[in-house]
């Protein structure tokens, strides 16, 4: 990470990724830029510089967060038309530790609204290209994240993993991607998606830049009770023996060229004396099913606060209170987000409820089991993170189940609550970039941080 001192200043720093958002501007990766703002605390760092004052590990670091973190005093949009305008009262505690640190948020970036999707063409704002290839998606949810850091605008963004969102815009852009053990860093501040597989992390160039966000980040937070105890920054990474292949990953579903991505990778492993295993995973066939019933029951949950009366869009068609509450939802809400409402709504109901989500919560333990067994047989678990590399604009956004089968081989992570870094692993022939993800048992995320840094 490249932090200011006496030579580079922050001020150097943050125009230089100012100028860059303004050259990619039509990358459309921006909900927002902090121009005065980041200015500001880029001179107040710079003066401490000189007189030889302490900085931060951070100093001076320009950073853009995806636009569901709250930032105090600032407009939080979520990429969703119904939480326009909405200001925050509060400062996600992700960006405030990593603020403390001296790295300076120069603007928010865009995602699918309240990050329901897998290529940011849900955006309210409309989606953000690819990076390679600006035919192509950027990946989703969190596609601006992913593409401030390929483009190397910032040097690290923040982005939040219900079922893939770090890991897949990632591997479609080729940078690094982690989306941490669940509980590892706060959510305080960030605006819900599912509950209980909501986690935040981190887009980088390098996995050493992950470590140093993760010893910055990873903490317990009295404001976020679901959060950890402190492990992070005393863990020990665990030397790497025995990697892990899922074989029911291995079908022609997945692209020809990520599945010689994974071999290739394998030979590699295998020349520095690591013993590859083959995993027999019999129930992740069904984690997709599983995540699009859990995941939307709890989106339903969460988006039930947006009336018209505390957040954000009104209504202007209402003359009386069930309308009001009604056609805000409906003119505010995206497609994608009111077919998760109803799906959710519908799976939680009474009759449906045993059939559906009951159901769906023990094959989620099943899952949780799956995973403890297979790392008794290796150390980590190497993977796909998509079935495919970045596919084009307007592929998939009208086939919402074509859209879930993007996440078939992330969504088990954020079921069993480990954690997966995704690593760039080559391209495709036609230059698109390939990603592998690193999976490991919960609390393990400095192994496969350090692992990713030995397998470079
Ligand atoms: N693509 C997945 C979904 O649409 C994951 C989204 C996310 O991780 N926020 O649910």
């Amino acid at each position: 990470m490249k932090t200011a001192n006496q030579n580079v200043t922050a001020t150097m720093l943050v125009n230089d990724a100012l100028k860059k958002a303004e050259f990619f501007k039509d990358y459309n990766i921006f909900t927002s830029l902090y121009k005065d703002a980041a200015l500001k605390k880029a001179a107040k760092i710079d003066e401490r510089i000189k007189n030889g004052e302490p900085v931060g590990r951070l100093a001076g670091v320009p950073f853009a967060a995806k636009d569901n973190f709250l930032v105090k005093d600032t407009i939080t949009t979520a990429s969703a038309h119904i939480l326009e305008p909405f200001e925050a009262p509060i400062t996600s505690t992700v960006v405030e530790q990593l603020e403390k640190e001296g790295a300076i948020l120069i603007g928010k970036v865009n995602l699918d609204a309240f990050a329901h999707g897998s290529s940011t063409e849900n955006s309210y704002f409309g989606p953000t290209l690819n990076a390679y290839d600006k035919e192509r998606v950027a990946g989703g949810s969190s596609g601006g994240s992913a593409v401030a850091v390929a483009l190397d605008i910032v040097e690290f963004t923040t982005g939040s993993d219900t079922g893939g969102s770090i890991r897949q815009p990632a591997s479609f852009n080729g940078v690094y991607g982690l989306k941490p053990t669940y509980g590892a860093t706060s959510r305080y501040g960030v605006v819900s998606m599912a509950s209980s597989l909501d986690v935040n992390g981190f887009f980088t160039k390098t996995p050493e830049d992950l470590d140093l966000l993760m010893s910055i980040c990873a903490h317990r937070d009295e404001k976020d009770l679901t959060t950890l105890p402190d492990f992070y920054e005393e863990s020990e990474a665990k030397p790497i023996k025995t990697v892990g292949i899922v074989k029911d990953f291995d079908n022609d579903a997945v692209d020809p060229e990520i599945r010689t991505a994974l071999k290739a990778k394998c030979e590699e492993l295998k020349k520095k004396g690591i013993d590859i295993v083959e995993l027999d995973m019999p129930t992740l066939k069904y984690a997709l099913a599983v995540y699009y019933i859990i995941q939307p029951a709890e989106v339903a949950s969460n988006l039930s606060r947006y009336d018209g009366i505390r957040y954000g869009f009104r209504s202007e068609n209402a003359t009386n209170l069930d309308d009001l509450y009604g056609n805000t939802r409906n003119e505010g809400f995206m497609k994608e987000n009111k077919r998760r409402i109803m799906i959710g709504n519908f799976v939680l109901s009474s009759g449906f409820y045993d059939a559906y989500f009951l159901k769906a919560a023990k094959a989620r333990t099943l899952l949780i089991e799956e995973y403890k067994k297979a790392f008794e047989k290796c150390d980590v678990i190497l993977a796909p993170v998509s079935p495919n590399p970045a596919f084009r604009l307007g592929e998939k956004v009208n086939d919402p189940v074509a859209m879930y089968m993007e996440d078939i081989m992330s969504v088990s992570i954020n079921l069993a609550g480990i954690p997966g870094l995704a690593i760039p692993a080559g391209k495709t022939a036609s230059g698109l970039p390939i990603g592998l993800q690193v999976l490991g048992p919960r609390r393990s995320d400095k192994t496969i941080i350090k692992f990713a840094e030995e397998i470079r």
